[in-house]
C-alpha cells in the first residue's frame, strides 16, 4: 500500500492506461527477448488483438526491432521481437579521487570508446575536460549518417548526490560540498546529464541486469568498499534516497568514538575501518610487527595499493593476508548494521578486496553473525560483485537507459 501524496501527485489521464501497458511490453520483451507476439500475448494473458497497437508503436519509435523467425508447426513462421540497443548510445562518467573515466556504450553495455585521464582537484577544471573530450568522442561516433544517437550521460561520483537537483552535496574524498555537476556539464554538452552516487548506480545496474537471477531480486543492498565506503539500499524495485538524499550512509556511521579518523572529520566511522586506506595501513602495521595495528596516525610514504596487497597475499604472504582477513571482519562488523536496517534478499559487495574474496569471506561472516540477532539475518547472502569498475560504468550507463522500463508514477 502506498499512501497518496496530497502535495506532490500525478493525475492518471486518458494515456496513463497504454502508458502502464506500453511498460510492461518493454520489460517483457527486454526479458524474453527474442521473443513472439504471440509469446507475449500469452504471458500478458490478451488476445493478439491487444498488442497489435501496442508494438507498432513501439516498432516506429525504434526502441524494438523484428530481428529473425520462431520456429513454427505450419503457416508462416512469427517474427520476433527485440529491443534495439545498437546505435542508441549512452555516455558514462566515473568520477574517482585519482582517476575518471569515460566511456561511450550502447544501451546493451556493449563499450565503444573508452577515455582514462587523471581527476583535477577543482570541480570546474573537471568539467571543462569532461565537456571537451565527450564532445570529441560524440563528433567522432554520432556524426551524420552513423544514425547513432547518444541519448545521454551518465555521471558517477563517490558522494551524497541530489539527483533531482544534479548537485554532488558532498563527496568527503573528493573535498567537494554542493558542486552543481549537472546543469555545469549539461551547458558543455547540449545533452542530457544525469548524476549519482557511485554505490546507488552500482545498485541501479544490478536492478536493471537480466543477468543470472538478478531480474528477480527487489530487495538488496550494494555495499561499495573502495577508497570510502558507500551503501545503496534497494527496497521493492526503488532506490531509497531519504528525505535529504543521504540515506545509507552507513559508511560514515561511527562504531568506535575513539577509532580511527575518518575523511568526513569524525573518528571511527566503518569506512575509517574498512576502506582500501586501512587496509594498507594494517598491512604497514602488520610488516612493521606492531602489536597494536590501528590504522590511524600520520603517514609515512605512499601506501601500498590495495591491488598489491591482495598480490602479495596469493602469494602467500602473511602480513598481507592478515591485514585482508582483518578487512573482512571490519567489512562483516558494518553489514551486520545494514542487515539489521533493511533486512535485504541478499547484499552485493563491490570493492577491490574482493579479489581476496577467500581470505575476506570467512571472517566478514563471523562478523555479520556476532551482530545480528535472528537466524534469517545471519544467513544473509553476501555475493562478491567482482567487476567493480565495470559496474560503475554500468550503473553510469543504466542512470541514462534504464528510464525507459521504469513504471510510470501515478497517484
Ligand atoms: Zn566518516
Amino acid at each position: 500500500m502506498r499512501k497518496i501524496n496530497t502535495r506532490s501527485f500525478r493525475l492518471a489521464t486518458r494515456s496513463t492506461y497504454r502508458e502502464i501497458n506500453r511498460t510492461i511490453v518493454l520489460n517483457l520483451i527486454r526479458e524474453h527477448q527474442p521473443i513472439s507476439r504471440a509469446e507475449l500475448a500469452r504471458r500478458m494473458k490478451v488476445g493478439r488483438a491487444s498488442l497489435t497497437l501496442i508494438v507498432r508503436e513501439l516498432l516506429e519509435s525504434s526502441e524494438v526491432i523484428e530481428s529473425g523467425t520462431a520456429v513454427a508447426a505450419r503457416g508462416r513462421r512469427p517474427m520476433l521481437l527485440r529491443i534495439r540497443t545498437s546505435g542508441r548510445l549512452a555516455t558514462a562518467v566515473d568520477i574517482r579521487p585519482t582517476h575518471t573515466s569515460v566511456v561511450l556504450a550502447d544501451f546493451g553495455g556493449t563499450v565503444l570508446k573508452r577515455e582514462v585521464f587523471p581527476t583535477p582537484s577543482r570541480p570546474d577544471d573537471l568539467v571543462r575536460e569532461l565537456g571537451v573530450r565527450i564532445n570529441r568522442l560524440l563528433a567522432a561516433e554520432t556524426s551524420p549518417g552513423t544514425a547513432a544517437t547518444c541519448h545521454g550521460i551518465g555521471v558517477v561520483v563517490p558522494g551524497m548526490v541530489d539527483r533531482r537537483g544534479g548537485r554532488v552535496l558532498y563527496a568527503p574524498r573528493l573535498g567537494w560540498r554542493d558542486v552543481d555537476l549537472r546543469d555545469a556539464l549539461a551547458a558543455h554538452v547540449g545533452i542530457p546529464v544525469i548524476v549519482e552516487s557511485a554505490p546507488i548506480a552500482c545498485a541501479l545496474a544490478h536492478l536493471w541486469s537480466l543477468a543470472g537471477d538478478s531480474r528477480t531480486v527487489n530487495n538488496f543492498a550494494y555495499v561499495s568498499v573502495s577508497d570510502g565506503v558507500g551503501v545503496a539500499m534497494v527496497i521493492g524495485g526503488e532506490v531509497l534516497r531519504g528525505e535529504a538524499h543521504t540515506a545509507g550512509e552507513f559508511g560514515h556511521v561511527s562504531l568506535d568514538p575513539y577509532g580511527p579518523l575518518c575523511a568526513c572529520g569524525k573518528r571511527g566511522c566503518w569506512e575509517a575501518f574498512a576502506c582500501n586506506a586501512a587496509t594498507s595501513m594494517r598491512y604497514i602495521s602488520e610488516v612493521a610487527g606492531a602489536k597494536n595495528s590501528r590504522v590511524d596516525g600520520p603517514r609515512r610514504g605512499p601506501l601500498p595499493p590495495i591491488e598489491e596487497i591482495v598480490r602479495r597475499a596469493k602469494r602467500g604472504e602473511r602480513a598481507a593476508e592478515a591485514a585482508l582477513a582483518a578487512t573482512g571482519r571490519e567489512i562483516g562488523r558494518g553489514l551486520a548494521a545494514v542487515v539489521s536496517a533493511i533486512n535485504p534478499k541478499r547484499i552485493y559487495l563491490g570493492g577491490e578486496v574482493t579479489a581476496a574474496w577467500d581470505l575476506i569471506e570467512g571472517p566478514m561472516r563471523e562478523a555479520l553473525v556476532a551482530g545480528t540477532i535472528t537466524e534469517a539475518a545471519r544467513a544473509t547472502p553476501v555475493l562478491a560483485d567482482r567487476a567493480l569498475t565495470e559496474y560503475r560504468l554500468l550503473g553510469a550507463i543504466a542512470l541514462v537507459a534504464a528510464p525507459s522500463y521504469a513504471a510510470p508514477r501515478v497517484g
